[in-house]
């Protein structure tokens, strides 16, 4: 019987026990669904899951001589029995993905395999650690980064777990899958397609491997230069890890072999893992509380009286705030699929704490536009943000658009490459992106200009009705 293979998330030969267990099991059948959930998630996170099935498909064709993944479109639990009984196959390996819309799918599919004696077998990867091996004193999930911190780096990373072999036999199967070259995740993205193509950063589990080592070259840059959005200081690992082109455990296990033996390194690879753990205690946080992305963590915001829909909205999502660094932001997310995290604070702030808006609609307008999405991460940091997290932001701490920009932005490299009419020095895309929109939205043009914004004042009247509301 053959070894099936379901691939989700772990677009990645390296620490990939599941796929390492169905290498094992027999011949390797590799599938993947184009299901229901898939085309539930926002279009730029579509497009970029495309590009890493598409590399991993060439590389999986290299091992087996040819044979790559066969890619079906319908719902897992229809599928994936059907070639059961067509194979023989005992069982499915899958790398756990721990959201709630997949624990649904993960239940269809296997209520459908147990009449059929089969079963399906999750594994990890997909985290540093199991979540039962971190527990606070009373037993309980960490709810405070700090401690959930300490516990893991006494606990230390799960080691890497198995790699696929560097030559699989295929399972000499006849499907009939859909060609990889030609399809489309993303049909419903118009507009923007070219762009995040031709700014996107090269996919696949070996630039993954190859972006660690540069980056851990001049890792010692990393805690200085993080947070300036005008300096290629950060990793760009994300959409790797979003997509399980790489794995934590692996980037944990490199970067402290690479810390040990180059000291001049080690303070800034520390605080590059501990950004890894930020990702994996909002992975600890969605699995204890799978509501995260919908639902404020504390009790008390829940009544709390947000602006929904309104046109202050529409110009936010359009990047079109009036605000530089606010817009600054939105426009490179817009055109790349991706936002410097210094700024995605300030643009989440921007949108709770001086509009006043559901930190719920934020959230989705970067489901929507994110090639890195994460579920976890995207949800835990705006509920940090918007101050109703369990590690949360106080409510009544606001950035300043116009301070951030000058402590972060002092020149204005990073607003004059996304705004245009700045002085002309904008990236064209950003452009013509600016000539498309209604001429009565007044869009900054002038970074000077922001210190005069009334709204900043906003911001501090917003704080203390929330003060006084919480009250
Ligand atoms: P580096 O600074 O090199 O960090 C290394 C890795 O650590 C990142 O790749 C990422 O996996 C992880 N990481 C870093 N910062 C955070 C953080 N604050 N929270 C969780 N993990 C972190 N990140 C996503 O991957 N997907 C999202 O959908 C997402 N949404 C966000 C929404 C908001 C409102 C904010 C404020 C942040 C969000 N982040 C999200 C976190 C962060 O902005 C990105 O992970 C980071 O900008 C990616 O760049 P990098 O890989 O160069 O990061």
């Amino acid at each position: 019987a053959p070894g099936l293979f379901w691939l989700s998330r772990d677009f990645r030969f390296a620490d990939n026990p599941a796929l390492a267990a169905a290498c094992t099991d027999g011949p390797l059948l590799a599938v993947f669904c184009v299901d229901d959930l898939l085309m539930s998630q926002g279009a730029a996170s579509r497009w970029r899951l495309e590009q890493a099935l598409r590399a991993f498909d060439a590389a999986l064709r290299k091992r087996t001589g040819g044979r790559g993944v066969l890619v079906l479109r319908g719902e897992p639990d229809r599928i994936l029995p059907a070639l059961v009984q067509n194979t023989g196959a005992q069982r499915i390996h899958q790398s756990d993905w721990p959201t709630a819309g997949m624990r649904a799918v993960q239940d269809r599919l296997r209520a459908a395999l147990a009449p059929l004696g089969a079963g399906l077998e999750l594994h990890g990867g997909h985290l540093l650690a199991h979540p039962a091996m971190l527990r606070s004193g009373a037993g309980t999930p960490y709810r405070v980064y700090t401690p959930f911190a300490r516990a893991l780096r006494q606990h230390g990373a799960d080691r890497p777990g198995r790699d696929a072999p560097a030559r699989i036999t295929p399972c000499a199967d006849d499907h009939q899958g859909l060609a990889i070259e030609t399809l489309d995740l993303a049909p419903d993205m118009h507009r923007g397609r070219a762009l995040l193509a031709k700014f996107a950063l090269p996919a696949g589990a070996q630039q993954a491997e190859a972006r660690l080592d540069t980056f851990l070259d001049q890792a010692a840059v990393y805690p200085a230069g993080r947070d300036h959005p005008d300096q290629p200081a950060t990793s760009n690992l994300s959409e790797h890890l979003a997509l399980g082109e790489i794995s934590p455990r692996r980037i944990w296990a490199i970067a402290s072999l690479r810390a040990a033996a180059e000291p001049a390194l080690a303070p800034g690879i520390t605080k590059f893992l501990s950004e890894v753990i930020w990702r994996e205690f909002s992975w600890h946080l969605l699995i204890a509380n799978p509501d995260l992305p919908t639902q404020p963590w504390r009790q008390e915001w829940s009544e709390f009286p947000w602006q929904q829909r309104t046109s202050a909205l529409s110009r936010w999502e359009q990047a079109a705030t009036g605000i530089s660094l606010v817009d600054a932001g939105l426009r490179e997310m817009r055109v790349t699929g991706r936002m410097h995290n210094r700024v995605r604070m300030v643009v989440a702030s921007w949108l709770t704490k001086h509009m006043m808006t559901d930190w719920r609609l934020g959230l989705q307008h970067f489901a929507d536009s994110l090639t890195d999405w994460d579920p976890a991460a995207n949800a835990m940091n705006w509920q940090w943000v918007a101050g109703c997290g369990p590690d949360a932001s106080p409510y009544f701490r606001i950035f300043n658009p116009v301070k951030q920009a000058e402590e972060f932005d002092k020149k204005g490299i990073y607003r004059r490459k996304w705004l245009a009419g700045f002085d002309g020095s904008a990236a064209p895309e950003a452009i013509a992106y600016h000539d498309s929109l209604p001429t009565d939205w007044h869009v900054a043009r002038h970074w000077r200009e922001d210190a005069s914004d009334e709204r900043l004042r906003g911001g501090r009247e917003a704080a203390l009705d929330a003060y006084n509301w919480f009250r």
